[in-house]
């Protein structure tokens, strides 16, 4: 039996989905752990290419049950749409293989409108939230005024709590943002609505996680976003509203007691960002237009450019640090090949000294990068190699100079979007 995180180490988009579709296969049980729908992981396998933004990437694996954890947070009309999106492409998503824990909070319409409308107030200031009412939900949370899934199997229980928070929403919404209130009747028929399509699915997941730990099945938990987003550990503010951190894995899935083994971390071999925030290895203009068109960098779920530039080692061994990542995977290394010279951060210069330490948040928008560059390896295309000895000298340096500034093994070296394009040192 062993537990297993696979997280990210950067901004997030650093190819976790397709890391957790490859490695979920040796796994009982995927648990999704924090978060909510306003990410995706991008799956290309032979049912086709998914962005999925909330259930586990290891619904493709026959025999993985895939749990949404108590830490995540839950837009049941976002959700069942993803459920029926997969089924419509020959995916099985049904009650035995796909589980959703009870105290699960949900995501309701006025999350949304709150997250806009916070957005718009900030205008130039504003976070570069993807509006899917994650902060507002997860500020909800701890303020105890949010519902969880399993309210919904207990719907008198469910109405009269709802209607004392509702009154306290409008309070927000008419007198703060100057919005129109939000009718009872509406929001309790939706809740109702996909609730009751999702309620064979709602069950007690720490009862069920700590039973497949007695009979010694392995589980993995599949983070979002990465360690740069993680809420204490982040860019804050620019950080998301849950911990993306290995540390939350067995609290947000639902087995508080336990730890984890194992902590894969997933690192893109340059550098992606979506939103606003410090970006210190940023690169513009023509430059970043030719890394984002090779790499497709373009957001999952808001179709948004992401910001692009070189692998930042600074930020980067900051993210492998509080991940307590035990081995990486290096993806998206195919994508460089484009390029004669490849430069990596190595280092920031702050107030005239030079650093290789991350900085507070504070003191991170004044740092500026300091590039080395390593030679490329001549536009070879390296996306059908499977041994890492078959890797043009250059590229296997490359991973090698980045292993070791890193000081954490790279086990994998992904080459392509598709589950079998990786190389297993
Ligand atoms: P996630 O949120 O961390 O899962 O990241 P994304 O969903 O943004 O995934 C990154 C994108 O890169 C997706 O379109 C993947 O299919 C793709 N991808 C992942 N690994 C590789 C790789 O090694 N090479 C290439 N060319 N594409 C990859």
């Amino acid at each position: 039996m062993s537990n297993c995180a696979v997280v990210g180490i950067n901004w997030g988009d650093e190819g976790k989905g397709r890391m957790v579709d490859l490695i979920a296969r040796d796994f009982d049980v995927v648990v999704r752990y924090q978060g909510g729908n306003n990410a995706g992981h991008t799956v290309v396998n032979e049912y086709g290419s998914f962005g999925l933004h909330l259930i586990p990437s290891g619904i493709f694996s026959e025999g993985v049950v895939n749990v949404l954890g108590n830490g995540v947070v839950i837009d049941p009309e976002s959700l069942w749409k993803e459920m029926e999106g997969l089924r419509a492409a020959g995916v099985r998503v049904t009650p035995e293989n796909f589980k959703i824990s009870d105290r699960a909070s949900i995501v309701f319409p006025y999350h949304l409108q709150l997250d806009g409308l916070e957005e718009e107030r900030l205008k130039d200031k504003k976070y570069g939230s993807t509006r899917r009412g994650i902060a507002p939900v997860y500020s909800d949370k701890y303020q105890k005024k949010t519902i969880m899934m399993g309210e919904i199997l207990h719907p008198d229980y469910l109405k009269a709590r709802l209607q004392g928070i509702l009154e306290w929403k409008n309070l927000t919404l008419t007198g703060v943002y100057g919005a129109e209130p939000n009718e009872f009747g509406r929001i309790y028929d939706w809740v109702m609505r996909y609730g009751g399509y999702l309620k064979d699915y709602i069950c007690d997941t720490t009862e069920l996680l700590t039973n497949a730990q007695r009979q010694g099945k392995n589980i993995m938990f599949e983070a979002q976003l990465g360690a740069l987003r993680d809420i204490d550990f982040g860019i804050y503010p620019y950080t998301s509203s849950s911990y993306s951190i290995a540390g939350y894995a067995c609290i947000g899935a639902g087995i508080p007691g336990s730890h984890v083994d194992r902590t894969v971390g997933i690192v893109k071999a340059y550098s992606t960002c979506v939103g606003e925030g410090p970006f210190t290895a940023e690169w513009f203009g023509p430059e970043a237009d030719k890394l984002r068109e090779a790499g497709h960098e373009y957001g999952v779920s808001t179709g948004r450019p992401r910001r692009v530039g070189p692998l930042d080692l600074v930020a980067t061994r900051y993210g492998c640090l509080i991940q307590g990542a035990t081995e990486l995977a290096l993806t998206k290394l195919d994508v460089l090949s484009y390029l004669d010279e490849i430069p990596v951060c190595t280092a920031y210069e702050l107030d005239g000294e030079r650093t290789d330490r991350f900085p507070f948040p504070a003191d991170l928008d004044r740092a500026k990068p300091v590039f080395e560059s390593l030679p490329g390896w001549g536009g070879i295309d390296i996306g059908g190699v499977r041994r890492f000895e078959d890797l043009p000298k250059n590229a296997q340096d490359y991973v090698l100079y980045v292993e070791k500034a890193l000081g954490v093994h790279i086990r994998y070296v992904s080459v392509g979007p598709g589950r079998d394009d990786y190389i297993l040192r």
